[in-house]
């Protein structure tokens, strides 16, 4: 590591404009500055209180089944010669991490006043989770979910109208997770009262990306205590994690962002390879730019406009990553690597013949890079298994 990491500043919380080195910030349509600032003047103080932290404290452990299990996989670790974990965020209820972050959202929303939710879904996780924490709290949810996405993602498409949501397609541009981003955002610019936007990973004006990754670093929390039961040291040598926005990637690197023995490593997707014009790999193909209310890093064409992704895994498909990912890569202190599509499938397959797993599609494209790593046999690795295949299912059929 070139530059010592207490040189590189704001690497795990964004400075007080919500940048995180350059990235980051609010950049916002005038008519969403009162939603957005209600927020960011308030988030701190909701999540500081008694109240909240205990509210929290007991869903996450009853409700959603907290803390998940650190499990030492031993078919990994003697065909990688490493000592390999899997954090099991897909044991959480609904499936995936993205419940941690709903419940939080949900009881800032009540703190708020807030009486409606609304949310964007890719694969249709954060929809599930969203509608899940809705129907607890008995709030109205509406999520906006790309056309495309409802066809491939049919089940949890059912799944959210069961819990009572209703689930508005978005047919504009690649009809994905993009599109049904812009499509919430108009949804808050019209209702600014009574309506809290869940956003589901940590991209977003800030204090999104700083709200989600507290919420969501409860799983490194988990992971230090976890492996000092098993290795006697509360430090993994590497932390592996997928990342679409990089929600999950954000709650496993979160603890460990400032230990820099801990060498974290981020896996985009890289669809049908990285240059081949179908790609999701963001921080590899991307430039400095302005998307969804925040600056990062996000694939756009000389004139900015943004390029449709391609990713087999809908969690992935998404041209940008959150501005907290985009120092990370800058800096230096996280590891970017890739997986292509076919390579995320046979690291599906892979995990459910070894292990008995059947990780999501995202959730394969971290196993993927365990081949390329050369590894000491002493090292312990941390992989964030971040949902279960459930979903994935079609798509698998397709390549038994
Ligand atoms: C949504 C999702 C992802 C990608 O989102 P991040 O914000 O990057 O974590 C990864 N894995 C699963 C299982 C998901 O549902």
């Amino acid at each position: 590591m070139k530059k010592t990491i207490s040189k590189i500043k704001n690497l795990s919380n964004p400075d007080k404009q919500g940048y995180y080195g350059d990235f980051g910030g609010a950049f916002i349509p005038e008519m969403l500055y009162p939603n957005v600032e209600e927020l960011r003047s308030n988030y701190l103080k909701i999540i500081a209180t008694k109240k909240f932290k205990s509210d929290f404290k007991a869903l996450l452990a009853d409700y959603v089944g907290r803390p998940t299990p650190l499990y030492f996989s031993k078919n990994l670790s003697a065909k990688y010669g490493a000592k390999i974990f899997l954090k099991r965020e897909d044991l959480c209820h609904t499936g995936a991490h993205k419940i941690n972050n709903t419940v939080g959202q949900v009881l800032v929303a009540q703190h708020l006043g807030k009486k409606r939710i609304i949310a964007e879904t890719g694969a249709g996780q954060h929809g599930v989770a969203t509608a899940t924490v809705c129907a607890l709290m008995g709030l109205e949810c509406i999520v906006y979910m790309g056309e495309k996405d409802i066809e491939r993602q049919a089940p949890n498409v059912a799944r959210m109208k069961m819990l009572g949501a209703t689930v508005v397609p978005a047919t504009s541009g690649s009809k994905t997770l993009k599109d049904a981003t812009n499509e919430a955002i108009r949804d808050w610019i019209n209702h600014p009262d009574d309506t809290h936007y869940i956003i589901g990973s940590v991209v977003g004006p800030h204090p999104y990306p700083d709200m989600v990754a507290r919420f969501q670093s409860v799983i490194s929390k988990e992971i230090k205590k976890q492996l000092k039961k098993c290795t006697g040291k509360n430090l993994p040598t590497h932390v592996i994690a997928c990342v679409g926005g990089g929600s999950n990637a954000a709650g496993a690197f979160y603890h460990f962002i400032n230990e820099p023995k801990v060498k974290l490593i981020s896996v985009e997707a890289a669809g049908c390879g990285i240059n081949s014009g179908k790609s999701a790999a963001t921080s590899q193909l991307g430039t400095p730019g302005i998307l969804h209310g925040s600056k990062s890093l996000l694939m756009q064409t000389a004139d900015g406009q943004v390029v449709e992704p391609h990713s087999i895994s809908a969690g992935l498909d998404y041209p940008g990553i959150g501005p907290m990912h985009a120092n990370l890569y800058k800096s230096g202190r996280a590891i970017f690597m890739s997986a292509t599509d076919e390579e995320a499938l046979a690291a599906a397959f892979e995990l459910s013949k070894t292990e008995g797993i059947i990780p999501a599609l995202e959730t394969a494209h971290a196993l993927v890079v365990l081949k390329d790593i050369p590894f000491k046999k002493t090292d312990s690795v941390v992989i964030c298994l971040s949902g279960r295949g459930d979903k994935d299912l079609a798509t698998y059929m397709d390549h038994l």
